[in-house]
């Protein structure tokens, strides 16, 4: 490790200024440390938003779910309302990474991040969410822009995630043994305005899929999925698996969501 400093703001009008004059902000670290360490990112100066009381919290308002950025997974799988308004949620979180993981990693610090193997991303993504920021409300189909990349600007602090409430909902994924992350993850959502699935570690980041909600949206069973074509040009070929292998896994993954949203 390298010099730098750490700055604990107690209020997020106090983050808001370090975060503009250049410090980059610290959640749980379970990627911003081991970056630092392999020297990938090199910041001068640390935020801590771990005492922030704005950033905590999870609460029902009216139709939706609102999280804090600071939420950790831990408590997000744990929490009574979130299993009782959007178990799909809950159980995505209870099944992030390791026990370390989930008790340090953030809600707020895996969007942030956009890993395109990340669970998270989907659930935005998937249920048609809000990323709430210190300046501005994005909606997740605008936040996600590939490969660790989102709309955030320099500077700019997740504050809070507002997810509208689905009808019926699941979350499935083939986890990689050795990382724990997905290796393909997908959200089904049946909304009220419509049904959407979104899918992460198939492609260069969270994507949705039309064909396969249109075809839900005509009928929500598994069998609707199975006859979709998952299209396998744009998808990852790596180490793990080839671009027809992750082609196949969404369509699979697919039913099996879709399965248990019904119950
Ligand atoms: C071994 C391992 C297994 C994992 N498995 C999974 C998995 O199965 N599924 C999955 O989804 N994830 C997985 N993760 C990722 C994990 O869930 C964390 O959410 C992710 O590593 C980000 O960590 P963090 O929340 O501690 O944020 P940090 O590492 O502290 O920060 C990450 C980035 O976000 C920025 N940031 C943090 N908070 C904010 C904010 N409020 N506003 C703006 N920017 C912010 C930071 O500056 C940094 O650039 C895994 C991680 C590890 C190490």
């Amino acid at each position: 490790m390298y010099p730098f400093t750490l700055e604990r703001p107690a209020t997020l009008a106090d983050a808001v200024k370090l975060a503009a004059a250049g410090a980059k902000p610290l959640a749980g670290g379970q990627t911003l440390l081991a970056s630092m360490k392999l020297r990938l990112s090199a910041p001068d100066q640390l935020a801590d938003l771990a005492g922030i009381a704005e950033l905590s919290g999870i609460r029902r308002e009216g139709d939706a779910l609102v999280i804090g950025a600071m939420a950790r997974h831990l408590e997000v799988g744990n929490s009574a309302e979130v299993k009782s308004a959007f178990p799909a949620l809950a159980d995505l979180a209870s099944r992030i990474g390791d026990r370390q993981v989930r008790a340090m990693g953030t809600l707020g610090g895996s969007l942030a991040n956009n890993d395109p193997a990340a669970c998270y991303p989907s659930a935005v993504l998937g249920s048609g969410a809000t990323v709430v920021t210190d300046r501005r409300e994005i909606a997740a189909d605008d936040f996600f822009q590939g490969l660790f990349t989102t709309a955030l600007d320099d500077g700019e602090l997740i504050t809070a995630v507002r997810f509208p409430l689905p009808q019926r909902a699941a979350y499935e994924k083939l986890r990689q043994k050795a990382s724990h992350f997905p290796l393909v993850g997908v959200f089904v959502a049946q909304m009220a305005n419509g049904v959407r699935v979104a899918v992460t570690g198939a492609g260069n980041g969270v994507f949705r899929h039309n064909g396969l909600e249109d075809a839900l949206s005509q009928s929500f069973t598994p069998e609707a999925a199975a006859g979709v074509k998952i299209d396998s040009s744009e998808l990852n070929t790596d180490l793990h698996a080839s671009a027809a292998y992750r082609a196949n896994l969404i369509n699979v993954l697919t039913q099996r969501a879709v399965a248990r949203a019904i119950g």
